[in-house]
């Protein structure tokens, strides 16, 4: 049921088409795409159905109940999880056939001894980024342990802590502190051994051809990864609701809590029946913008947790209860992006796609081919 008629479309169409655009840009490496998070609020199985159709070679995940939940889902590509899995849980992610990451000794302390029940694993060796892995010295030595230990590592991946700042120097660093590290393995890793190092930003700006993967998420939703790239990617998501409400107001009238916005005219104005808790940001308060028959139409007061009040003063032509309203997307060539949502909320583009709530139905477009 959908009884406010709001939803998050989806083109499938436009995600074939990035990731047939991705592919070209990591060829030799191949595509692993991204789809943690529900696919960045897009539906990680659909995705990952239409990702597998395109011949796609790997999907990544955050946490292990993603992937197992798209493993049910009946997918059959390698899975690697990229996150934190509590000992416990490890051999469930045998059972699943995903991929884990091995970032410690104190992890490969606990993962010795479960045997049989182990899964493979791949190393996620820290460059820069701080956050998960041993410097690289250390992880030539984690993975000699491991691989002594009897633990299958199919291979190793860092992070850019800056690839989307263009000509940014630290890159430079990352790969050669990762390329010290596959020197030193040498000939103690197989030709089959994966290595991967880009996100989007990385596939866009660099030649990955020294490795097995790219690991490209925001890009294939057809978001660009920073302010300085402008690939030819396509939106994958448009965010869509309609008129709940039409409304006269007159000259010092309030809209919505704490009075925030007062009119200095009469003016005619429309609800729309979403909120905060549809991931519509409060910080968009006063600020937004939704586009009604084809006109820019600006937040009028405190976006509420199911509502929020706009402006509809400057469209001549009637607006009625049921009318669409385009949340992010484009119609009748006006555009409103995530990005430019991002840029009013102070935040990046993929924060505003991850926050749109499951109170918000996925519709899925297929499209031709
Ligand atoms: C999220 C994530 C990615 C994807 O990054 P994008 O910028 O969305 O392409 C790649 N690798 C790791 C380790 C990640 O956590």
């Amino acid at each position: 049921m959908n009884s406010r008629k709001t939803f998050a479309l989806i083109d499938l169409s436009a995600y074939r088409q990035n990731l047939v655009y991705l592919s070209g840009k990591a060829s030799p490496a191949k595509l692993m795409v991204v789809v943690k998070a529900d696919a960045y609020g897009h539906g990680a199985v659909e995705l990952s159905k239409v990702a597998q159709e395109s011949g796609v070679d790997r999907l990544a995940v955050a946490f292990l109940e993603e992937g197992i939940k798209i493993r049910q889902s009946g997918i059959s590509l390698p899975i690697l999880v990229l996150n934190y899995v509590e000992k416990k849980e490890i051999p469930t992610a045998k059972e699943f056939s995903l991929t884990l990451s091995l970032s410690s000794f104190a992890q490969l302390e606990n993962i010795i001894g479960l045997n049989k029940q182990l899964p493979d694993f791949q190393l996620v060796v820290d460059t820069g980024m701080r956050r998960l892995g041993l410097e690289w010295e250390e992880s030539i030595e984690l993975y000699n342990s491991a691989v002594r230990k009897g633990i299958n590592i199919t291979g190793a991946y860092t992070h850019f802590a800056t690839a989307d700042e263009k000509g940014s120097g630290f890159v430079l660093e990352q790969r050669e502190a990762f390329g010290r590290f596959l020197h030193g393995l040498g000939q103690r890793r197989n030709r089959h051994f994966e290595t991967h190092i880009s996100n989007s930003a990385g596939t866009i700006y660099f030649d990955n051809s020294d490795f097995s993967y790219v690991r490209a998420g925001i890009a294939t939703y057809g978001l660009q990864p920073s302010k300085e790239t402008d690939e030819n990617l396509k939106p994958v998501l448009s965010w869509v609701s309609c008129v709940s409400f039409v409304k006269r107001i007159r000259t010092g009238y309030s809209v919505s809590y704490g009075r925030t916005f007062v009119a200095d005219r009469d003016m005619l104005v429309a609800t729309i029946p979403v909120g905060y808790a549809d991931g519509y940001n409060r910080l968009l308060s006063n600020r937004g913008y939704v586009i009604i028959s084809g006109k820019r139409c600006k937040v009028l007061g405190r976006v509420c947790m199911d509502q929020f009040v706009v402006d509809i003063s400057h469209i001549e032509k009637p607006v009625s209860i049921g009318d669409e309203v385009v949340i992010v997307g484009t119609q009748e060539g006006e555009s409103i992006s995530a990005e430019e949502i991002a840029d009013l909320c102070g935040t990046i583009n993929y924060e505003v796609v991850c926050s749109i709530s499951s109170r918000v139905p996925r519709v899925y477009k297929k499209g031709v081919n």
